[in-house]
């Protein structure tokens, strides 16, 4: 403290004031410096390409452009538009992200180089959250799944001049869908010019995609002078030489091996940070822990400053990580993959890849979705151990062998829209009036057997019509709401059912990962506190009871620590039901409490997900049940507060399989009320339901 250098100094200023940081090049050779913000704009590779880029947006439809991590492609192309004057007369320019930590970053970024106050000229839309004005903002970023959904009211987003869809070798499911309704919004509006922005080479394909079918005689330019034929533009990136190292035994842990190496790196290597790529929020705490722990007994470890990075970190965390590391000080970033191209870091010297990643994979058959840990693909790990030579040549450390390279890792990641539930993707097309879901132009086909499975469960909550058209009133309530339709339906009956206060409720609290804080060695503590809540009525009534007590402690920190419930995790179930309040009023749903008729909330529970209904196999020593839909085995979570109480009749909000099936948030329910809320579902199965 008092020896550091004026000029490294974070100034922070909530009101749009100037974020001092390191020039791009500080490490290797001049230290920290007051490079100007305009300064470090122009050092960027993308600001020798401003001319040529401007010149192909103004000249073509379609704009590809690719560069490295880091090159300025999101913060500065949507800047040089405005520059050149596409937000002009009322027009707006938007920027994509499959991210919505990376909307916020770089919006917040975007907005101190130009100097605005976020939220004004320069603003951010994720779901649930929007920071805009409307007559001010003129650059929005936005997640690619709120672009869809501003589609539903204004299908050919006329708003807007110039769309630039960045990160799309991310190919995340919104992107994809994005990409196809865009080319054909293309063609009734020839002038709205598309700018798609990626960090690795398959511009070829994606060109492909937007390139126009060629029919005879066409001319390969329209009439106003701009070319079809989208451009291709690659800015060359100065990255540094980075040094491979693998693993040469394959390790047991991952997250004990990645601790080693970072600390072996602290006591062998010269300064510079790393950045450690994890999978998610748990592994990546019992990291910091791990390290943490060891920094405060280890006074050779004491240099060390451990961040987290993922998404739901608080605002205050977010900004310590973009930040240099204090003078004399080693930062340790551990992330997820989102800082493998989302955001860069500056002053990454040393990467430390465990080769894995949360990816979301889908079972059309047993309509089971899980976010599982899997390896990552060549192209990613490529993409992880670059983001090691921004600032002078640096190192990798693979925890994995080359072996397993080569022979386990796919060249490319395979599309989420491959490996994912479909059912909120089809209603939101059928929203949109596009019907022949598989003659859709895809930039990659999802499955046949996930399209029927996402068909079928629209099917039984009788929002299509016979011809697979989305016509009913309520199809199109469900579809505006931006949740998964099951839970949506759960809203739209509790309009009807009088409970919709307490079933917001329930939808937000459904919304988060978990509300109750768990891991190692508390959790003894942990559920005897959830028993003080516990409702015999199973999860969705305890939320309830969470939810009045957090409110009765005003929203208080201390509160949830003495209950063992996630502070952070209610705060965001207090701002998701209050947009979701906002959108329930919007479509004119009636706003009205049940006070303590908990009948009707399950009623409006069962109206959702009656599809997943489960009856305790009789005589079963474990706890196991069965689906009506399918008759397969399941079992309550241990997480649930029904687990080892199993009533006989039970619906859940979903599924994930480890070694068995196990069902998360778990209803009892009165088996009468099945056939009630679904007729044409549960009909064939009477009989099975009168024993
Ligand atoms: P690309 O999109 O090509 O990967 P970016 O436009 O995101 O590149 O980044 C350009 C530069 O801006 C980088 O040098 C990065 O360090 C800096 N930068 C981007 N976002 C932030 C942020 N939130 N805080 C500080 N610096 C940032
Ligand atoms: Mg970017």
């Amino acid at each position: 403290p008092g020896t550091e250098k004026p000029d490294a100094q974070v100034v922070d200023d909530e009101e749009g004031g100037v974020l001092f940081l390191p020039g791009s090049n500080s490490l290797s050779s001049s230290g920290y410096g007051y490079a100007s913000i305009e300064k470090q704009r122009q050092r960027l590779p993308v600001y020798k390409y401003r001319t040529a880029i401007l010149y192909l947006v103004e000249t073509h439809a379609t704009t590809i452009i690719v560069g490295e991590t880091g090159s300025g492609k999101t913060t500065q192309i949507p800047q040089y538009l405005i520059e050149a004057g596409w937000a002009a007369g009322g027009r707006l320019i938007a920027c994509t992200q499959p991210r919505r930590l990376a909307v916020q970053a770089v919006s917040s970024r975007v907005a101190q180089e130009m100097g605005v106050k976020l939220g004004d000229q320069v603003g951010y839309t994720i779901r649930f959250e929007d920071v805009t004005k409307q007559d001010e903002t003129v650059l929005k970023f936005v997640t690619d799944g709120v672009l869809l959904r501003e589609m539903m009211n204004d299908p050919l987003l006329t708003k807007y001049s110039v769309i630039m869809v960045d990160e799309a070798h991310e190919r995340s499911i919104s992107t994809d869908i994005l990409l196809g309704l865009l080319k054909k919004i293309q063609r009734r509006r020839p002038e709205l010019r598309l700018i798609i922005a990626s960090a690795t080479i398959e511009a070829k394909s994606m060109a492909d995609f937007f390139r126009p079918r060629k029919k005879r005689r066409e001319p390969e330019t329209e009439e106003n002078g701009l070319k079809v034929e989208p451009a291709i533009l690659s800015v060359e990136g100065r990255g540094f030489n980075v040094q491979i190292n693998f693993a040469e035994e394959p390790f047991h842990d991952y997250i004990q091996a990645a601790v080693s190496t970072v600390l072996s790196i602290h006591e062998r290597e010269s300064t510079g940070d790393v950045l450690v790529f994890l999978t998610g929020q748990d592994d990546i705490d019992a990291a910091a822990h791990l390290l943490n722990e060891d920094i405060q007994t280890n006074r050779k470890h004491s240099g060390l400053v451990v961040l987290p990075l993922y998404s739901g970190l608080p605002r205050a965390d977010q900004e310590l990580v973009f930040s240099p590391a204090p003078r004399g000080k080693r930062k340790v970033v551990i992330s997820t993959n989102i800082a493998e191209t989302s955001l860069t870091l500056e002053g990454i010297v040393y990467v430390v890849d465990s080769g894995f990643s949360k990816q979301r994979f889908y079972n059309p058959v047993s309509d089971i979705e899980n976010l599982v840990v899997a390896p990552i693909s060549r192209a990613s790990a490529r993409q992880r151990a670059g983001r090691a030579g921004r600032v002078r040549p640096g190192k990798c450390y693979r925890l994995y062998t080359e072996e397993y390279f080569l022979s386990h890792m796919s060249v490319e990641g395979i599309p989420e829209i491959q490996r994912s539930n479909l059912v909120s993707c089809v209603i939101q097309l059928k929203a949109l009036g596009i019907d022949n879901i598989l003659g859709f132009d895809w930039p990659a086909s999802p499955s046949p057997e996930a399209m029927i499975r996402a068909l079928e469960v629209l099917y039984s909550l009788a929002i299509l019509d016979d011809d697979a058209k989305l016509t009913s009133p309520t199809g199109f309530q469900i579809a505006e709401i931006p949740l998964d339709p099951m839970i949506s339906k759960m809203i739209i009956a509790s309009s009807q059912l009088g409970c919709t206060e307490e079933i917001l409720t329930i939808a937000a609290a459904l919304s988060v990962q978990s509300i109750w804080i768990s891991g190692r060695g508390i959790q003894k503590e942990s559920d005897e506190a959830k028993l003080r809540f516990a409702a015999a009525e199973g999860d969705h009534v305890t939320f309830l009871n969470v939810y009045k007590g957090f409110h009765l402690s005003r929203k208080s920190s201390q509160w949830c620590h003495k209950h063992f419930v996630n502070y952070h995790a209610m705060k965001k179930v207090v701002e998701v039901r209050e947009q979701l309040k906002k959108i329930a009023q919007r479509i004119g749903l009636v706003l009205k409490s049940c006070d303590s008729d908990m009948q009707v909330v399950k009623k409006a529970v069962t109206a959702g997900f009656f599809a997943n209904a489960c009856r305790l196999e009789p005589y079963s020593p474990d706890g196991m049940y069965k689906t009506l839909r399918g008759s397969e085995e399941v079992y309550i979570h241990p997480s649930s507060v029904l687990f080892r109480v199993n009533p006989k009749w039970v619906i859940f909000n979903s599924l994930v399989s480890t070694d068995r099936k196990y069902m998360r948030n778990v209803m009892t329910i009165d088996p009468s009320w099945l056939l009630e809320a679904a007729p044409h579902f549960y009909q064939l199965q009477k009989p099975n339901l009168l024993h």
